[in-house]
């Protein structure tokens, strides 16, 4: 199945593989041996994974000592460094985390049950935290609703009080959307994924500050520096720099872009709403948000319905419900910004990625307002 042809307004979940990325990492793949091995086979492929980590690097702004390590995906990256800061935690200590992380981070937190899990919103973290917390964790931006938080803020301020408390944000929804400057973030670590910038899936890394403390959460092998045993994900780790650079090349037009394309979609939306009388609510207009990234409701309408008429259209979208155990359940990150459970069940993401055409942002709005 190759699913035909859609118009991708879900690129927060994937981006979608990048035809340059892939057509480099296949030109060269069956050159890719083991990075471990010493013969020429390993060491192509070795040479091509520290190119790699080297756009990473350059792409968020890191320090040539701080610690790029390879993982499997943003969710590993995040459960390394939170089970790294926790280990050694007593019942005494607890952990700061914000109740609008994506799961990676949120139900990583949740199951240290050993710990006081001290969850809020992101404007009150700071009050949350004391001598005995081991974990300030706040993302940078959010996977549904597109808001940016003081990331940067927040950790200067638990870096002035409390330098010896490590901090952590998932930075996968802001990496190639927001400038990231992984030294003004006072971040000990970050996490990043591949999947969310055209790089293929099952590739991520985490980032660690010169100087902070890691334990691994992965043993085994020596690979990465003995930061995250096992072979590493060659062609995926490639797969992530070539993206990372084309995200650093292109940085500013697709900012451009992407802002371009969201008040033509939002400002057409509107109209077309307002003369065919349909209800609606734009989500998170005039907060400092994602620019590739329109949250609104429809009231009275259930946002899954939506979901399916418009992927029969050939339109990709999510919804503010997630299905866990057969049965949607409202998004936590909805029900944290005062939607109710219905309210949330009717909230619909819409999420470009920088190749998105004009074209399919008017088929797209045509095939909207026509499920609508
Ligand atoms: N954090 C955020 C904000 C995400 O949007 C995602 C993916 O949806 C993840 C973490 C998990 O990333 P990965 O799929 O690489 O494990």
């Amino acid at each position: 199945m190759n699913g035909g042809s859609f118009i991708n307004f879900d690129a927060n979940a994937t981006y979608g593989v990048l035809p340059e990325v892939a057509e480099e990492v296949l030109s060269n793949h069956s050159r890719y041996l083991n990075p471990s091995s010493i013969h020429r086979g390993g060491q192509v492929a070795r040479a091509a994974i520290e190119d790699a980590r080297e756009e990473i690097r350059t792409l968020i702004g890191a320090d040539r000592r701080d610690r790029i390590v390879f993982t499997s995906g943003a969710t590993e990256s995040s459960n390394s460094a939170i089970s790294s800061a926790l280990s050694g935690a007593t019942r005494e200590n607890n952990l700061v985390c914000s109740n609008v992380e994506h799961p990676a981070v949120l139900e990583t937190c949740k199951s240290f049950d050993k710990v006081e899990c001290r969850i809020c919103e992101p404007e009150k973290l700071r009050e949350k935290v004391d001598e005995n917390t081991r974990l300030v964790t706040l993302m940078l931006a959010n996977n549904e609703t597109g808001k940016v938080y003081k990331v940067s803020e927040l950790f200067t301020y638990v870096k002035s009080n409390f330098p010896w408390i490590p901090t952590h944000s998932d930075c996968v929804q802001a990496l190639g959307k927001v400038e990231i400057n992984f030294k003004e973030l006072f971040a000990d670590t970050i996490s990043i994924s591949g999947h969310k910038i055209g790089a293929f899936s099952g590739v991520g890394a985490l980032i660690i500050k010169d100087g902070a403390q890691f334990k691994p959460l992965i043993h085994g092998g020596p690979q990465e520096v003995r930061f995250r045993a096992g072979t590493e994900n060659t062609l995926g780790i490639i797969s992530f720099g070539i993206a990372a650079r084309i995200a650093r090349q292109k940085f500013e037009s697709r900012i451009v872009r992407y802002k371009a394309m969201k008040l033509w979609f939002s400002d057409k939306l509107e109209s077309e709403l307002t003369r065919k009388q349909i209800p609606y609510q734009i989500n998170f207009k005039d907060e400092d948000s994602l620019p590739n990234t329109l949250h609104v409701r429809f009231p009275g309408r259930k946002a899954d319905d939506l979901l399916i008429a418009l992927d029969l259209e050939g339109v990709l979208v999510s919804a503010g419900s997630a299905c866990a155990s057969g049965k949607p359940e409202s998004s936590h990150v909805l029900l944290a910004h005062g939607f109710s459970e219905d309210e949330a069940k009717e909230c619909l993401r819409i999420s470009f990625n920088a190749e998105t055409r004009f074209e399919e942002l008017a088929s797209g709005l045509e095939a909207l307002v026509r499920c609508l």
